[in-house]
Parts: C-alpha cells; structure tokens; sequence
C-alpha cells in the first residue's frame, strides 16, 4: 500500500532588489484582495468557492486589478483559513490579513526554469527570475517529489519560498516489523534508546543544555536593559537559537533514525511528555524554548522514520519513569531523581535512570506490534494508544 508525505521545503530566494520590490508589490496587492474577500466571507458565511465567485470576481478584476489565476487564488487562500479556524473550533470573527499573504500555484503561477531560476509571477510586471539557495535542497528536484502551492514570505528583508512537497512512499507495514526502539527525550540526554538488542543509546545533551542555558543569560541581560538596540540584538539571539536547536534537532533526529533497523517501530512519548519534560527542568535551567524543541525534535523524527521506510509512534507516557520494565512495579520512589538511579522496589532490577523511560517505553511498543496483529486502534489525533501497562 502506498501512502503520500509531505513536507515544507523553506527555499531562501537571492532577489535584487527591484525584484524583492516587485515581489513585495504582489504582496500587498494580494494582501489587500484577501482582506476585502474576507469581510465578503465573513457577513455572507460563504465558503463556497463557485458561490464566491460569483459574487466577488468581477470586483476582484476591475477594481483590484487582479488578473484572472491570481483571483481564483485568493479566495482559496481565504476560504482555506476560514475552514482551518472552523476546524480548529474558532469562534467565527473576521480573519485579518495583516502580516502579507502570497499563495503561488505550482506551474502556473511559479515554477523552476530549466537554466536554474525560479520564475514568479508578479501582479504588475509578468513573471521574474529570481536565482535561489540550492543548498540542502536539491535532494527535492527529482521526478519522485511533486510541488504544491507554495506561500511567498519576507522575513528580516529577505525572501523565501516555502513549498509543500510530497513523496509516495510505501504505507508501514506493522507486520514487517523487525525491530522496536524506544526513544525517552530529555535534558541531560538529547535522547535515550533501548532496541530489542538490549542496547542503550546515549545522545550526550550537557553541550545543548549549557549553550542553552548561554542563551538566556545573554536574554536576560538584554531584557534588563530595554533599549531599541537592546531589542534588536534580542530577536537576533532568538533567531539565532532557533537556527542552532533547528540544526541541532537535525542531527539528534537523522542519528536516530539512521541508527535503527529498516523496518523499526520507534516509540516515543505523546504530547503529554512534554509537559513532563519541561517539569523535569529544575527552575534555574527554565526555559519556555524547552517544549517547542521537543516538539521539533519529535517532528523530525517522525518524518525521518517515514521516508526511510521506518515508523514513529506516540504512546502515553504514563509512568514511564516510575515502572519497573522488568516486573512493572511502579513506585515514585523506585527513581532515586538525585543520584540518577532507579531501584525497583518490587524486584531490585537497578540502572541509570534515564535509561528507564526508553526501557518501557521499548515495552509498551512490543505490546503494541503484539496487539496490532489484531487490531489497529489510532485516536482522532493519528497518534496510537496503547494501554499503560
Ligand atoms: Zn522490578
């Protein structure tokens, strides 16, 4: 069985800057066609394409000077956020369109040039050839990925494409199955493994701990001060350590994976964990970044697993750090947090600490590869749910 997975390319584009000019022009101009679009959505409750059509295109052309293709795409880029609020069970309330909007369709409105370039269609002058960063991402411009419609977006005055791209890639199949791994993330480790094997991976996590920890001594600082420059340094840092966890997350996740079996089930710990992850924090070594790395990181993983034929999965967490993975005794007190040891109270088993979470998580997934043979049983989430054991 087949399956399709896609991804977000971030394409950094080298404009001059009479292009960026152009380019920002089209924004505005779309911008500015969304907004009215919006409020015709939002008192008519239309989220009916043909129907908004009808009642806003003739508009749209005459007195947004919109050519016909750009029109089309703005309702959609409207009607898009409109269902993504609904779906999100937002109240309805007019959506503003005020940080510049540029949806773009695959070969029609931009696409690549066989000379190399990217070709954009503008809303004044007809297309333009921007060259851009191929770096990193010449591995998507083969026949097996296929382009979709990509958002245009200007960040600290530079210009980027960023492209869902999506792959057929053959559906998981749980009974090839030829190994488990269970992933814990932490702090003092990046990740901790357990496989079937009986092996544990240790990805060492001092480093990113301490640089962090840098990080927001450096915030700080600038925080207290309060001047403009100050808060100018202060989004750069942020930038900064967002590019450095970004990259950091790279390597943690490609490791991982790449350490793992070709069919492996890797188990990792649902949302929940999160939030216990950010707990497990003492209070000096607070930090709000914590969360969202994790949830990068997990990310990372999931759609690594993915295209390497591999699969990720999220169970409870529950426990996890308290049960014995070889009696299931569960005790708070079989963790001993200070001496990162865990001591079962029920049957003496006794390792590193860190190692345990990865340990029964490893357990809960060769419940769940024995279970799956009967019954697949995913939540409205996709995530898996497995009994704690
Ligand atoms: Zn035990």
């Amino acid at each position: 069985m087949k399956q399709n997975t896609t991804i977000t390319a971030k394409i950094k584009l080298y404009a001059t800057k009479e292009q960026k000019a152009l380019i920002q022009e089209t924004i505005n101009a779309y911008t500015v066609a969304c907004n009215y679009i919006s409020e015709i959505v939002f008192e008519s409750k239309q989220l009916i394409q043909p129907k908004l059509h009808a009642i806003t295109y003739p508009t749209l052309r005459a007195e947004y000077n919109m050519k016909s293709q750009m029109a089309l795409s703005v309702m959609r880029t409207v009607i898009a956020r409109y269902r993504s609020a609904k779906s999100n069970k937002h109240q309805w309330s007019l959506i503003n369109f005020n940080r510049g909007e540029l949806d773009l369709v695959w070969n029609r409105d931009y696409s690549l040039t066989k000379d190399g370039f990217f070709s954009l269609i503008t809303h004044t002058s007809g297309r333009i050839k921007i060259p851009y960063e191929a770096k990193g991402v010449e591995k998507y411009f083969t026949d097996e990925w296929s382009f979709g419609t990509c958002k245009v977006v200007v960040k600290s005055g530079a210009l980027y494409l960023y492209i869902p791209i999506t792959k057929e890639i053959d559906k998981y199949d749980i009974t090839a199955c030829n190994d488990v791994i269970g992933v814990d993330l932490g702090i003092n480790f990046t990740a901790v493994s357990y496989g079937s094997n009986g092996k544990t991976f240790f990805f060492k996590g001092r480093h990113i701990k301490d640089k962090r920890a840098q990080f927001i001594k450096t915030r700080k600082e600038l925080q207290r001060r309060g001047t403009a420059s100050s808060r100018r340094r202060l989004r750069e840092i942020g930038q900064r350590e967002t590019r450095w966890m970004n990259d950091v997350n790279h390597v943690t996740s490609k490791a991982l994976v790449a350490n793992c079996k070709d069919k492996a089930l890797i188990v990792l710990e649902d949302l929940h964990g999160v939030r216990n992850a950010t707990e497990k924090v003492c209070k000096q070594n607070r930090y709000i970044s914590v969360s969202w790395a994790f949830f990068d990181l997990r990310q990372k993983i999931e759609y690594k697993a993915e295209l390497a034929g591999k699969k990720a999965i999220t169970v409870d967490p529950k426990y996890t750090s308290q049960s014995c993975p070889k009696c299931g005794n569960t005790d708070r007190y079989n963790r001993d947090k200070r001496n990162h040891t865990f001591k079962c109270k029920g049957c003496g088993y006794t390792s590193n600490d860190d190692r345990i979470g990865a340990m029964n998580l490893w357990n809960k997934g060769i419940a769940f590869v024995s279970k799956e043979t009967i019954e697949i049983n995913f939540d409205s989430t996709g995530h898996v749910n497995v009994p704690t054991m």
